[in-house]
């Protein structure tokens, strides 16, 4: 005791070495030790490893290090398969075992479910997982950027403005991986400008490839900073050579300095405005701009679990709270009498009413608007749910629609999450109407450390 009082006043400075034992995984993917009782978040470390490491950020209540040397190794640790690993940070768990990143998800869960929903014993399932956790990104939607003259494409080094080129993405589906090559060479080859953030002058800003894995159609979108593309009709034929298996070349138009990716105007180029996409018995047509969930193999995975959670026998009006474009309330419409759907955004909700239509699928209707105020004023005039799922941001849910919640009293909450903090902090306050039953992890995204499942509570 005596000591760590002594030692405590000893500021920690950057660049100060250290030995730490790494205790736990964080919610980023880093290695976490304590260092005279400061948290120390290590770059790369894993759970059970002793490592040096030196700080290259001090806060007052923790500090972030990188990893010097692994002095004793874990079982999980393995070499990371991509090139890029270290550069670009997106799969910032793949030195560790998939088998081992299951474990760790399912341990972030049950850790956040003990902080705050004072779980002791939380009822968290294994993770479910892919048997083939690579090449499962159905879109590739990557920056366009000059380096040394030399054209690349891929996404941003975390935190800084350091373009990392991704040819051969591993977790990208092949076909994506093509077309964004194909592309990157016929752009080349044709001499059209590349996009400059700086002098804001080019023209070619985005390369965003899809391949819809039900069907095998592809998609190639160009977002560009200008109305025109040079040499667009043999920009055109260079990729229709190139990708013989393309169903549609689109442009959109972004010539606003905006992180977004898409602007307002999109221009079909070639072919088909949609490829066709299918999930389990739902089909869906994919636009240049409409949204679809990145991994479709896990998403059919989770969207049976929230099935089977909901438990329905056809005679429950069920709500699909953040519904997005609807894909949850189709999933489970066949065995309900009716599905309501509430989504912030205008435009998803205009793609679920299409997706609802295109399936045939009647009970079903799409609302736009803020689930903590339609729901609360849904109960006032007398529609209300036995099933509400919930699927909300990271942010997790607001605090009237837990309110409504508690005063409606549905006979179940299936809650599809992103964010076990949020969720657990939200089951905290539930609990007192409702009894956590079940806790699903889900991998949606191998080698990253996003945490993904799907929770059923049940009215006590
Ligand atoms: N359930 C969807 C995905 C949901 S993602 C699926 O399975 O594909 C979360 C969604 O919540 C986003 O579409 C976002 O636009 C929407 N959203 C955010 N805040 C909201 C709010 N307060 N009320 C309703 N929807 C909201």
């Amino acid at each position: 005791m005596r000591e760590s009082k002594q030692t405590k006043d000893v500021p920690l400075r950057i660049g100060q070495q250290m030995t730490l034992t790494i205790r736990s995984l964080g919610i980023n993917g880093e290695g976490i030790g304590y260092y005279k009782k400061k948290i120390v978040f290590v770059d790369q470390a894993l759970p059970g490893e002793v490592v040096h490491a030196e700080l290259t950020e001090v806060k007052e209540k923790y500090a972030h290090a990188k990893l010097v040397k692994v002095v004793q190794r874990s079982p999980a640790r393995v070499q990371p398969p991509c090139p890029v690993y270290e550069q670009c940070g997106g799969c910032s768990l793949q030195h560790m075992d998939y088998q081992a990143q299951l474990v760790s998800k399912q341990e972030l869960l049950i850790e956040a479910l003990r902080k705050y929903a004072k779980l002791e014993h939380p009822p968290v399932k294994p993770t479910i997982g892919m048997a083939n956790p690579w090449s499962y990104r159905n879109k590739a939607q990557f920056q366009v950027g000059k380096q040394q003259g030399q054209l690349v494409a891929g996404l941003y080094r975390t935190g800084t403005h350091q373009l990392v080129d991704l040819s051969g993405c591993p977790v990208q589906h092949e076909q994506t991986n093509q077309i964004v090559e194909a592309a990157k060479q016929a752009v080349e080859k044709l001499n059209i400008p590349i996009f400059d953030e700086r002098t804001r002058s080019g023209v070619i800003r985005t390369i965003v490839a899809r391949a819809a894995f039900a069907t095998g159609e592809t998609q190639l979108t160009l977002v560009t900073a200008t109305q025109e593309i040079p040499r667009v009709k043999e920009l055109i034929l260079e990729l229709r050579y190139r990708l013989p298996q393309l169903v549609s070349i689109a442009q959109n138009v972004n010539s606003r300095k905006t992180s977004l990716v898409f602007g307002e105007t999109t221009k079909q180029l070639w072919g088909r405005p949609s490829i066709a996409e299918k999930l389990g018995e739902l089909s869906f047509d994919l636009s240049a701009r409409a949204f679809f969930q990145l991994n479709p193999e896990q998403t059919a995975k989770l969207y049976d679990q929230v099935k089977q959670a909901a438990g329905l026998n056809g005679t429950e009006t069920v709500f699909d709270l953040y519904c997005g474009t609807g894909t949850i309330a189709l999933w489970l419409a066949p065995s309900a009498k009716e599905v309501h759907g509430i989504e912030l955004i205008p435009e998803a909700v205009e793609d679920a009413r299409q997706n609802a239509r295109k399936n045939g699928i009647a009970n079903v209707s799409f609302h736009v608007g803020k689930a903590e105020e339609l729901m609360p004023k849904w109960a006032k005039q007398g529609l209300k749910a036995d099933v509400v799922v919930v699927d909300p941001p990271r942010t997790g849910l607001a605090a009237e629609l837990i309110q409504s919640l508690l005063q409606v009293k549905p006979q179940k909450i299936v809650y599809v999450s992103c964010n076990p903090s949020t969720l657990a902090k939200d089951i905290q306050r539930l609990q007192q109407s409702y009894a956590l039953k079940q806790v699903q992890p889900l991998d949606m995204f191998p080698h990253t450390p996003h945490v993904e499942s799907c929770s059923l509570l049940v009215r006590m």
